[in-house]
């Protein structure tokens, strides 16, 4: 089951607009860590091939430009292994790797806030609006991150995916079904979540959005490219989270409770 967590210690009127908001993207850069565990499983696994065999793989290391480009394009993770120069009957060795590693805290502090995100943060309780984070992180995760800059306060509620739920879905089924969740929960608090708005960075977020009927915000400061973004049709795409609160769009929404 996904975990909840309300960090919210005080009791509010249940009037306020609720807004949900995808974490990695809108909140956090993730490209360092990406990019590192990547060279990392790089490394790894030309040691154990040095170890086992004797032979050094030809392996080449992309730019973080490269690497960054090619997931923002959808391009899959075994042709990015596969351009690094991994042959084909390492590759699952490797992806299988980078996955082990990626959420290690040695990683994790490659995370940073993502640029005018803090504000953006500052700028929804300023006027008054519920964030409710639904992310595919752990929310253990997500809370230590916002601690660590001082954020937590800010954030009514966090909906993510443990660790074992993400065994029998894909993402954007997950997503789906947290966001489904969120609202729900925020319904059952006594908020009426409704004209409202998800924010996110892929088209797991549009999607999950359009299936909730509600207006979809993507931004393309993330994981994904415009150009990419802009087939899942979201209601507007911005650059940043805090470009997209500040749009006439999402005032309009925003005032329309
Ligand atoms: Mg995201």
């Amino acid at each position: 089951m996904p975990h909840s967590i309300n960090l919210m210690t005080s009791f509010q009127a249940p009037s306020e607009q609720v807004l949900f908001c995808d974490f990695d993207g809108p909140i956090v850069d993730v490209s360092e860590r990406y990019y590192r565990t990547y060279r990392l499983g790089l490394s790894n696994l030309q040691a154990s091939h040095q170890e086992n065999f004797g032979e050094a793989l030809p392996l080449q290391l992309l730019s973080k430009n490269q690497f960054w480009w090619m997931k923002r394009n959808r391009v899959a993770d075994t042709d990015i292994a596969i351009r690094s120069g991994i042959p084909a009957d390492l590759v699952d060795t490797f992806l299988q790797q980078v996955q082990r590693i990626v959420n290690h805290p040695h990683l994790l502090q490659w995370d940073v806030l993502q640029p005018g995100a803090e504000s953006a943060i500052h700028q929804l309780k300023r006027m008054g609006i519920r964030l409710v984070l639904v992310t595919l992180r752990h929310p253990r995760q997500v809370q230590a991150f916002l601690q660590a800059n001082d954020l937590s306060q800010h954030i009514d509620e966090i909906f993510g995916a443990s660790d074992i739920n993400a065994a029998h879905l894909n993402r954007t089924e997950q997503k789906v079904a947290l966001l489904e969740r969120a609202i729900s929960a925020q319904k059952a608090q006594g908020y009426y979540p409704f004209p409202t708005c998800m924010i996110g960075d892929t088209e797991a977020d549009i999607i999950a959005g359009q299936r909730a009927g509600i207006v979809t915000v993507a931004l393309t400061g993330g994981i994904r490219s415009h150009e990419f973004l802009k087939r899942y049709q979201p209601t507007a795409i911005e650059s940043t989270l805090l470009k997209a609160i500040q749009s006439r769009h999402m005032l309009q929404v925003l005032q329309a409770a």
